[in-house]
């Protein structure tokens, strides 16, 4: 047991906190040569869904001499009881505190969760400050998705992966097993040695400039590389097949097979579109044997074919069918991130006889004007005709996803988000159908041709809101939001630059925890945190940047030139569409070494 019968018994959810689940992996400590802990920075049913981390722990875990165990952001509960017995948070494998380990690897995913971080470490016994941690301390390594702009949390990292790590972790194995000696890590001779290596870096390396409350630039520090280019895997790495089942339901409760990475469609605003570049198909027989292999390790009867849009992996139909004749009726099958067209009604029609219950779609805008903005395209006929066969075939749910507050949007263009959901629910024709709308206040991210754009204000957002509140309220259609403090954070977090370590370390202290959690996040406290530290939090969020700007996440070079997010925000502007790439090379910077399209591979 992780921690004594009185600390469990006293919080909600002991299960999170007690390891031993079916396919988790506890090595011998004392026999094993190097000892990682991975973090998700959330709670665990969160964490222990999250497939990068599932893949990383099974990756390393594969490798005889490494032990790599796990260790979630703890609910409040434990928290408190772990100050008040002055106890540590531990691993969930063997029980060891953070501070042991010769490596705690956190993969962040969002923003919102930068405090949970530093609680994590703290609770860990480890100092939450790089500057502040000796070499009897943990090297404290950062990848995911949010670190491809790291530099809001830099202090509090030794060193981030760039990029997908399958190809780098060899190398960083080496080093660190050079540099360790009785027991403890030189840290100063590892991170010199791998900051030459791709992908790799370290922050320490690199010394903000700022002009005039501007960010202007990085002074690189010895052999630093100028720019840290995103890895990227040639091939997919093979699919974990032994995902951990948890004891407490989990927010994906199924196994989950990884069949593509990357996506060509091309939208303006989505960042995933851009780190995930190239898009890298897994091949068909591939697939079938992971999700044998997935069924056989786990028991479940629900497996979900991963990807950012399944629908456009070249051989879907025919690995549907597969599936099918291989499995029959005892395995169901989810596809996540379909687009709202025919075809894809034809792949959920395929999958599903019984459960008609719910579709889920990401139209985004409600304009013809706001398509062409964001390049997502589809026909409002081509829309319409889909849900009324969709309603026609038996289904009686529909989710739709919308994101309010984009470039250029107007006030008709809102209105026209309301105009197209009634036109959605006549397509019902008097059937019992719910509609639920799902709204997202736009964030511009870094790496995508909206990078310099500003979100829109709290009280343009509210208004909106305001607008599609009322309206939809009379349609009997559901619709959930996202708070406009939340979205002004995480712009702000995106976009930021590296002073706002100190605002989140300030954050923190002042008692900001579990952020994405509606009843934990106090805004106040994030507002006194900037204005204590001088710094404007409205400006970092909606500050309109121009091309000639520093932007403090340049240095990261995702593969994707500069050119082409220009190109792609001048052709935004002027209403134009980028075709799918998978039809074309549209030259967006990937080297032909990189992009199987352009080298005319295929996938
Ligand atoms: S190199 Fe061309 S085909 Fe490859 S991802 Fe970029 S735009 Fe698409």
């Amino acid at each position: 047991m992780n921690y004594p019968d009185k600390i469990l018994s006293k919080v909600m959810k002991p299960a999170r906190y007690t390891g031993g689940e079916w396919n988790s992996v506890r090595k011998d400590w004392d026999t094993t040569k190097v000892h990682m802990v991975l973090s998700y920075p959330d709670v665990y049913e969160i964490g222990t869904s999250n497939m990068a981390v599932g893949l990383l722990y099974e990756t390393l875990n594969n490798q005889k001499e490494i032990g790599c165990e796990r260790v979630f952001m703890p609910w409040l509960d434990l928290i408190q009881q772990l100050k008040e017995h002055n106890l540590p948070l531990v691993s969930l494998e063997n029980g060891r505190p953070l501070k042991d380990f010769d490596v705690v690897g956190i993969s962040i995913g969002y923003e919102l969760t930068f405090t949970n971080i530093l609680t994590i470490l703290d609770l860990g016994g480890i100092p939450v400050k790089a500057s502040e941690r000796t070499d009897s301390d943990p090297l404290v390594i950062g990848g995911g998705s949010s670190c491809y702009n790291p530099e809001p949390v830099v202090d509090f990292f030794d060193m981030f992966v760039i990029g997908e790590s399958e190809d780098l972790l060899p190398s960083l194995y080496e080093s660190l097993m050079k540099h360790k000696n009785k027991g403890k890590l030189d840290k100063k001779a590892f991170l010199k040695e791998v900051s030459v290596l791709p992908g790799v870096y370290i922050p320490s390396m690199y010394q903000a400039k700022y002009h005039d409350g501007e960010f202007d630039g990085f002074d690189i520090i010895g052999n630093a590389q100028p720019k840290v280019r995103r890895q990227i895997a040639k091939d997919l790495p093979f699919a974990a097949v032994r995902p951990i089942m948890p004891y407490i339901e989990a927010v994906h409760d199924r196994a989950g097979v990884e069949i593509s990475r990357g996506c060509t469609r091309g939208c303006r605003f989505c960042n995933a579109g851009i780190i995930y570049r190239p898009v890298r198909e897994r091949p068909i027989d591939e697939v079938m044997e992971a999700v044998r292999a997935c069924i056989r390790n786990t028991g479940y009867d629900e497996v979900s074919l991963v990807s950012l849009s399944s629908g456009d992996y070249s051989r879907i139909d025919e690995l549907l069918e597969r599936i099918h004749s291989e499995f029959g009726d005892s395995l169901t099958v989810s596809l996540p991130s379909l687009r709202l067209d025919e075809h894809s009604l034809e792949l959920l029609e395929s999958l599903s006889t019984s459960r008609k219950s719910g579709l889920t779609f990401a139209p985004e805008a409600g304009t013809e004007h706001m398509q062409r903005i964001i390049n997502k395209f589809i026909t409002r006929d081509e829309l319409l005709s889909t849900s009324e066969l969709a309603f026609s075939k038996g289904w009686t749910g529909l989710k739709l996803y919308f994101m309010i507050g984009l470039p250029g949007e107007e006030m008709e263009d809102v209105q026209g988000i309301v105009d197209l959901v009634k036109a959605v629910q006549k397509t019902g024709n008097r059937r019992r159908i719910q509609i639920r709308i799902g709204l997202a206040n736009f964030v511009p991210k870094p790496h995508t041709a909206f990078q310099w754009a500003g979100q829109h204000t709290s009280e343009v957002l509210t208004e909106k809101h305001f607008l599609l509140k009322s309206q939809f309220s009379k349609m009997n259609v559901k619709l959930n939001w996202t708070d406009t403090n939340i979205s002004v954070m995480e712009a702000a977090l995106s976009r930021g630059d590296r002073r706002l370590c100190n605002v989140i370390y300030l954050a923190w202290k002042n008692g900001a925890v579990l952020d994405t959690w509606d009843e934990c996040f106090n805004f106040q406290i994030w507002k006194n945190a900037f204005e204590e530290c001088g710094l404007d939090l409205y400006k970092y969020a909606q500050q309109e940047r121009t091309t000639d700007m520093a932007l403090p996440w340049e240095h990261l070079d995702m593969g994707i030139s500069k050119d082409y997010l220009i190109k792609e925000l001048n052709r935004s502007l002027a209403g134009e569409l980028t075709k799918d790439c998978r039809h074309g090379c549209n030259g967006c910077g990937l080297t032909s070494n990189e992009c199987p399209v352009l080298s005319g591979k295929g996938f």
